[in-house]
């Protein structure tokens, strides 16, 4: 009876409400000659977005989930990801984010599950650029945006969206938890339950990929600060590790937290991202990878080889040739 009578109360308060669902994924490599047209995108519209992400690991499935469980209306104009590669090709861009922001008109919320490094032929701040247009095309609607571990955070993101939450695992493990945190606070916001802006701190450090897991070293000890601030009131705290093979202004690592407007939790907020960027630049040197000479890898690449005797294959890879971060050079 008490479930029914909740959920019965969560309908009624979401009813009526239409919530804005999208994912526009891409993670551009600026040094790749790999090229990124809409095709390569995949992308599924309207109900086939819907469908496409229903029941997946996906934070896009965990805003529908939410969202559905208060009862709203669902808009979901896209549904886009591309693996890895160059600039996405100005077209793709304009027409997926079009479709967006065309969607966003009279809509009471707007959540979208971004990667946060993506640059377009006509976009060096691919997804700063959408939220600005957003804020044009629907002012007042409260945006929650949920991130990859490796975004490039900008100021214009930051100023353009009220919640920002990233994953807190890399190897990523988390994308359907960061949604439901991301939607949660946005579900919040348009309660009357709170109120939220976002606060950070950039520091002018490029972190290398292979630096960026959360398991061991200084990656992990900041992701542990951000959790405890967690644990301790604030809304949300990412360290988001960035893409540093992106030639802009500052593909560089950044503590994001989302803090309740008042002044007393902007002020918390900012000591916080602060204090873990201070944490982290103190680590620096352990967000460089030290590569070994090719000469001593294919050395042991090449015992490994005669040790092998049970027939086990081997893989000797470059870094950036990994099956998802695509080659600085043709495939
Ligand atoms: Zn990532």
């Amino acid at each position: 009876m008490q479930r029914l009578a909740a959920g019965h109360v969560a309908q009624r308060r979401g009813d009526g409400m239409k919530i804005l669902i999208a994912r526009l994924n891409h993670e551009t490599n600026t040094f790749s000659p790999v090229p990124t047209p809409l095709e390569a995108f995949a992308p599924r519209y309207g109900e086939e977005a819907y469908r496409d992400n229903k029941g997946m690991r996906t934070a896009m499935a965990a805003f529908i989930d939410l969202a559905e469980r208060e009862g709203a209306t669902l808009v979901t104009p896209v549904s886009a990801m591309a693996n890895p590669s160059g600039p996405v090709h100005a077209a793709a861009y304009d027409a997926l984010t079009n479709r967006i922001v065309e969607a966003a008109v009279g809509c009471d919320a707007i959540l979208l599950d971004l990667h946060g490094a993506m640059v377009a032929e006509n976009s060096a701040d691919g997804e700063g650029d959408l939220l600005v247009r957003l804020r044009a095309a629907a002012p007042g609607v409260p945006i929650g945006v949920a991130l990859d571990l490796h975004g490039n955070i900008t100021q214009q993101m930051v100023e353009h969206a009220d919640v920002m939450v990233g994953f807190k695992t890399y190897p990523h493990v988390d994308m359907y938890e960061t949604g439901e945190h991301a939607a949660r606070l946005l579900l919040a916001m348009l309660e009357g339950r709170g109120e939220y802006t976002v606060r950070w701190h950039q520091l002018p450090l490029m972190s290398h990929s292979l630096r960026s897991t959360t398991l061991e070293g200084a990656m992990k000890r900041a992701v542990e600060a951000a959790q405890a601030a967690e644990h301790d009131g604030l809304p949300a705290v990412t360290v988001f590790a960035g893409f540093s093979l992106a030639d802009i202004e500052a593909p560089c690592v950044s503590v994001v937290v989302t803090s309740e407007v008042t002044e007393r939790g902007a002020r918390a907020a900012q000591a916080v991202a602060d204090r873990i960027a201070m944490q982290i630049w103190e680590d620096r040197a352990q967000f460089v990878y030290e590569s070994e000479p090719l000469e001593t890898s294919l050395q042991r690449a090449h015992s490994l080889a005669v040790d092998a005797t049970r027939g086990h294959p081997y893989l000797h890879c470059h870094h950036w040739h990994h099956t998802t971060a695509r080659s600085n050079e043709p495939d």
